[in-house]
């Protein structure tokens, strides 16, 4: 394992902006790692319902030195929680990568572009762009739906801030976003041959990377790949497929039937179904998952959604291999970087001193 984080995703203090790189809308790990080429690992957070900023690090800290991005969701599923322009402010401070996820239905222009003035302005490097799911499918279903704009629009918004520092009416923007800005695909459900397409437009709309949907299905994604492939969409939008453990046969069926664009095939509950430990069974399938995701030619990385396993997300990547010899960024790395630094500097300065005197 290399021990050493890459020198280009260092700075000096956890907090700072990293120094710009040719060819990088943003100044972010994330874009950093992919456009190496590395396999990247983004894992999502499980918001707290609370004001407590401290359910947010105690949830991160499972992630650290494992993920190189860390979603924080806009009330997905329709449900109130900590808002993720506060949770992405929170792991800035930390510095943590956070990709906040913006949906549309809760806010109108005005304020979402108001939210990624503020995001960037707090060191938010990535936005993932989401219609959203709608009120119907929540515990508020009697409140007004927005849906000012959708995913495409939200992206060509953010763009036009950024590359024409504009917003939306026209009117000049001093400062610009500094974001590398994301869409979510789900491969899984029909019309199949439409998702490519779909997302073929929300890349010409300004998608630079996007995050599907749970993976269950490899012969699907397969398929999808191939067709976003002869788009030529894997050349301009790097694509991170979805993936969690399921903890029982019960779990996937309620998933089916309960969590909207969820496609678990029967293979795979008849699985869980036979395990004598089916948590373990449902981890042991989500690595050999990760496996054969990381050989699907296209496939950037992978995007881990282990809603209440969240702790088995390191235990997974590692054992998945996936990351090979390299170790994400985690503040124990950042200090050991900065103290080898700090030594190497003394020991230069003092063989200066020795050599004048
Ligand atoms: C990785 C990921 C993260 C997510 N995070 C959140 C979150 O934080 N908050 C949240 O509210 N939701 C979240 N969702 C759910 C997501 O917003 C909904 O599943 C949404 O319906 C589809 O994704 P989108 O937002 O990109 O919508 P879009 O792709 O913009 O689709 C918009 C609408 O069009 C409909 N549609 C799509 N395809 C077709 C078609 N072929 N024919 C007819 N209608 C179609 C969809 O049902 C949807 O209502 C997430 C989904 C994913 C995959």
């Amino acid at each position: 394992m290399n021990f050493r984080p890459h020198p280009d995703d260092i700075g000096e203090n956890p907090w700072d902006p990293l120094p710009d790189l040719a060819g990088h809308t943003s100044r972010g790990r994330l874009e950093r790692v992919l456009r190496r080429g590395e396999f990247a690992v983004t894992a999502e957070l499980n918001p707290p319902d609370s004001a407590d900023a401290e359910d947010v690090y105690d949830r991160v800290k499972v992630f650290e030195g494992w993920v190189d991005g860390v979603n924080a969701t806009d009330g997905s599923g329709a449900n109130c929680h900590m808002s993720s322009i506060a949770i992405c402010a929170l792991l800035t401070r930390a510095g943590f990568s956070p990709i906040l996820q913006i949906s549309c239905r809760d806010t109108n222009r005005i304020g979402i572009q108001g939210n990624v003035l503020g995001a960037s302005a707090l060191g938010v490097n990535n936005i993932l762009c989401l219609t959203g799911d709608g009120v119907q499918t929540g515990d508020h279903p009697e409140a007004k739906p927005v849906f000012d704009l959708d995913s495409t629009s939200l992206l060509a918004t953010i763009r036009r801030m950024r590359d024409d520092r504009q917003f939306l009416s026209g009117r000049k923007i001093t400062t610009p976003p500094r974001v590398f800005i994301g869409a979510a695909e789900n491969p899984f459900v029909p019309p199949y041959d439409f998702r490519p397409v779909r997302l073929a437009k929300k890349v010409a709309a300004g998608a630079q990377f996007c995050q599907t949907q749970y993976c269950y299905d490899i012969p699907r994604l397969k398929q999808f790949m191939t067709m976003a492939r002869d788009l030529g969409i894997t050349e301009k939008c790097f694509i991170l497929v979805g993936v969690g453990p399921i903890a029982s046969a019960k779990t996937a069926r309620w998933m089916r039937s309960n969590v909207p664009g969820v496609h678990i095939p029967d293979a795979i509950i008849d699985r869980l179904d036979k395990a004598e430990k089916p948590k373990l069974e449902g981890k042991k399938l989500c690595i050999e998952l990760i496996q054969q995701i990381r050989e699907i030619e296209g496939v950037s990385g992978i995007h881990m959604m282990a809603y209440r396993q969240e702790e088995a997300v390191a235990e997974m990547v590692r054992d998945s291999g996936v990351l090979k010899d390299r170790k994400p960024w985690s503040r124990d790395l950042q200090h050991t970087a900065f103290n080898l630094q700090e030594r190497v500097e003394s020991n230069l300065d003092k063989t200066t001193h020795q050599t004048i005197e």
